[in-house]
């Protein structure tokens, strides 16, 4: 039920591989309406400011709402430090320094703040998850790729710019090849991608009929890392120490987390953290391993029951 337009922010979602767009309010945290579609990456930021545009007026007048109070834009790639600018994208051409809240603001005649998706969801998460009881929480998204967001004394911590790049700190020394160019990155062994690479080169030694074969009917292309995971839990081996290496190197990273910034919750999001008895069984050993006895038992260890939402929701509430 609409009780108050004032509490009704227009959300936009930019994501390498789709666009969304949302009315929530944020009141309740309620999504009165909401649209997506597939990024047009091919026709550039361009394209995808246009198409983001129309998706944003449809979801307004989903809600006959004529403008919202403001608007709140997630952007799947780093923005500039007074998060005023896109500084580029890994996905979708043109994007370098585009003053994107700007444009927003032109557009529907209302202010307009921009952050991060790591950080838009760590926000997110912060207030319909945690329900905002913890002043320091960290919030790590680990789907195609990992990014972290920090939230420091109930406020995003952004450092200079880029604060929170979990996914490309050091866990394994000469390990994988990352996407980053460097080896042994925490993505270049957990993010979905990387379990379906490791996921593959088992593939060319797996035993026909093994767990793992039989998980993609010994099709490489049909592998991903919820497969493995799979043939992990039916007993196959290769695809168990996979996800053995691709989890104990979450736990050291969120070891080091917590030992950096002592938050009082640590909160999983992303796809691969669906995976949460998984994950927990082998991370929960190796994070009592690795910290100090100081730290023991003071962080509170959640998964996201969002969904997906805490993007769209965190967007929402960024401030201006
Ligand atoms: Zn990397």
């Amino acid at each position: 039920m609409i009780t108050d337009a004032h509490s009704h922010v227009l959300a936009l979602d930019f994501g390498g591989t789709k666009l969304a767009a949302a009315v929530v309010d944020i009141q309740n945290g309620q999504i009165l309406a909401q649209q997506r579609q597939a990024t047009p990456a091919e026709q550039g930021a361009d394209g995808s400011i246009k198409t983001m545009l129309t998706l944003g007026r449809q979801v307004l007048k989903d809600c006959t709402l004529a403008a919202p109070a403001r608007v709140g834009i997630s952007f799947g790639g780093p923005v500039s430090g007074d998060c005023r600018t896109v500084l580029m994208s890994n996905h979708v051409p043109g994007w370098e320094n585009v003053p994107l809240p700007q444009l927003v603001s032109e557009t529907f005649g209302c202010p307009a703040a921009m952050d991060n998706d790591a950080n838009a969801a760590a926000l997110g998460s912060w207030w319909y998850d945690a329900h905002r009881e913890p002043d320091h929480m960290v919030y790590i998204q680990i789907s195609t790729g990992i990014g972290a967001g920090l939230v420091l004394k109930r406020e995003i911590y952004r450092g200079a710019a880029i604060a929170g790049e979990i996914g490309h700190i050091t866990v394994v020394p000469n390990g994988p090849l990352c996407v980053c160019g460097k080896h042994g990155c925490l993505e270049s062994l957990t993010a979905g991608w990387a379990i379906a690479r490791a996921g593959r080169k088992a593939l060319e030694n797996a035993v026909h009929g093994s767990p793992l074969w039989q998980a993609c009917q010994g099709d490489a292309d049909r592998l991903d890392a919820r497969l493995v995971i799979q043939a992990a839990n039916a007993g196959d081996p290769t695809a168990g120490e996979i996800i053995n290496d691709a989890f104990s190197a979450l736990g050291i990273a969120i070891a080091n987390m917590i030992l950096l910034y002592d938050p009082q919750t640590v909160m999983l999001g992303g796809g691969v953290a669906r995976a949460q008895r998984e994950m927990l069984a082998v991370m929960e050993p190796v994070i009592e391993r690795e910290l100090h006895p100081l730290s023991k038992k003071r962080c509170k260890l959640q998964f996201s029951g969002l969904e997906g939402r805490e993007t769209l929701l965190g967007a929402a509430h960024l401030p201006l």
